[in-house]
């Protein structure tokens, strides 16, 4: 691996030399999703121009050439994660539907009235309302890990809520409100002890993170490809082969049967059996190009800069009085994700004002209603690295705060 050089990366991410009203953009919205390298674009406009074609049905050139790449990210992307076969990859349309799928196939024939299904109080709505709708056509009970008032679950409390009761823990690796990286390894440890099978909510941590799901010992595991450098519409499923091979299909028609009557039909063999109808096959080969980007700079050395970062932005918060930090205030098992208020300055009005200045934030609920009501505020803004993001940019965003705070003071705001 080359030593990380952040100005040499940011050559590879073309959006990344444009202005936003006038001024150098700096694009701090990651936890929304990440801008794309050339690399990645280039892969997709020569699938598009020289090999288009569906996948495993055909038997001409470009057919098979299509299907050859779509199926190597599949393997590829097992290596990424660490699983043991890419029988175990299951290619979907973002992390919100690979849960889903989990959700409904795993749990509409398996869950009885009163099992119960762990979830924490940080999650995203990708990762609660699934298990509110099976709780629903299931009977089943929905129980929550409480956060600390620093945006960290505690594993005391974890193992207070296990019981056998509790057929399934879904929580995430890496807050995409408070940027708190969750204990997965030991939260996967007592569910096991428990009988508790763990699907980690890997949506945020993938692309900061390198990620083993043998050594987290996770039974599934999800993510998209638009929050790691790839195109939006993938994700990607990863669950125990065993358990899929349990599982009833999610979606129904083409490409996840083995043979069909009228009435009847018996199902592929996994994965297949789970990506009924014409996957997003440019948009697969498009995300291998974006893990061979992730895994040529080295998940270790983006997620040492975005520490460094993430560092920075946090100590020039402690000058900025009226700011209060949500999560974690210090660097221990936390990611490049910043949510913030600023007193009497509106998370919204803060956001259009930094836009002003080239500053891309988010500003609202970041899909995590019932913690923005833990935290006592409608909303947030909210700061988010990747590998591209400098300590200059950090200055910019914090630069800025102080205007859209200046010109607050000088102009009350009417409502
Ligand atoms: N989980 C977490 C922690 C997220 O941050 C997100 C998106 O922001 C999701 C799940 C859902 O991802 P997608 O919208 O790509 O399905």
């Amino acid at each position: 691996m080359n030593a990380f050089n952040v100005e040499t990366i940011r050559k590879d991410f073309p959006v990344l030399a444009r202005t936003v009203n006038g001024k150098p953009l700096v694009y701090l919205d990651n936890a929304a999703t990440t801008q794309k390298p050339q690399s990645v674009i280039d892969t997709i406009t020569d699938y598009y121009s020289r090999y288009n074609a569906n996948i495993h049905r055909g038997i001409h050139t470009l057919a098979e050439e299509a299907t050859e790449a779509y199926e190597a990210v599949r393997s590829q992307t097992a290596r990424f994660i660490h699983a043991p076969s890419e029988r175990t990859i299951v290619f979907t349309r973002n992390a919100t539907e690979s849960i889903n799928l989990f959700a409904w196939a795993w749990g509409r024939s398996r869950l009885r009235a009163g099992d119960e299904i762990l979830l924490t109080e940080m999650e995203h709505h990708a990762n609660l309302i699934p298990w509110q709708m099976l709780a629903r056509a299931t009977g089943a009970v929905l129980r929550f890990v409480p956060v600390t008032d620093d945006g960290r679950i505690e594993l005391p409390r974890v193992e207070a809520l296990l019981s056998p009761r509790v057929k399934l823990v879904a929580i995430t690796m890496m807050s995409n409100v408070f940027g708190t990286l969750t204990p997965a390894r030991a939260v996967v440890e007592l569910a096991h002890k428990q009988g508790a099978i763990v699907l980690l909510d890997a949506a945020q941590a993938a692309a900061h993170m390198a990620i083993d799901v043998q050594a987290l010992g996770c039974d599934a595991l999800v993510f998209s490809a638009h929050k790691m450098l790839g195109p939006t519409g993938v994700g990607a499923l990863y669950a125990r082969q065993d358990l899929l091979e349990q599982m009833d299909p999610f979606l129904g028609g083409g490409e996840m049967i083995l043979d069909v009557q009228l009435t009847s039909a018996t199902w592929n063999e996994v994965p297949w059996k789970f990506e009924a109808g014409t996957p997003n096959i440019g948009g697969v080969i498009g995300f291998g190009a974006a893990l061979s980007y992730l895994e040529k700079v080295g998940m270790d050395a983006i997620q040492a800069h975005e520490h460094k970062l993430t560092a920075y932005a946090l100590e020039q918060f402690t000058h900025v009085p009226e700011a209060t930090i949500h999560g974690p205030t210090q660097m221990i098992d936390r990611g490049g994700v910043v949510a913030f208020n600023l007193e009497g300055l509106h998370p919204h009005d803060l956001g259009t004002l930094l836009d002003g200045e080239g500053v891309a934030i988010r500003a609202g609920h970041h899909c995590a209603k019932p913690l923005m009501r833990r935290l006592g505020v409608p909303a947030t803004a909210r700061a988010s690295f990747s590998l591209y993001n400098t300590m200059d940019e950090v200055d910019r965003l914090m630069e800025a705060i102080r205007g859209a705070q200046a010109f607050f003071k000088r102009q009350p705001v009417k409502r």
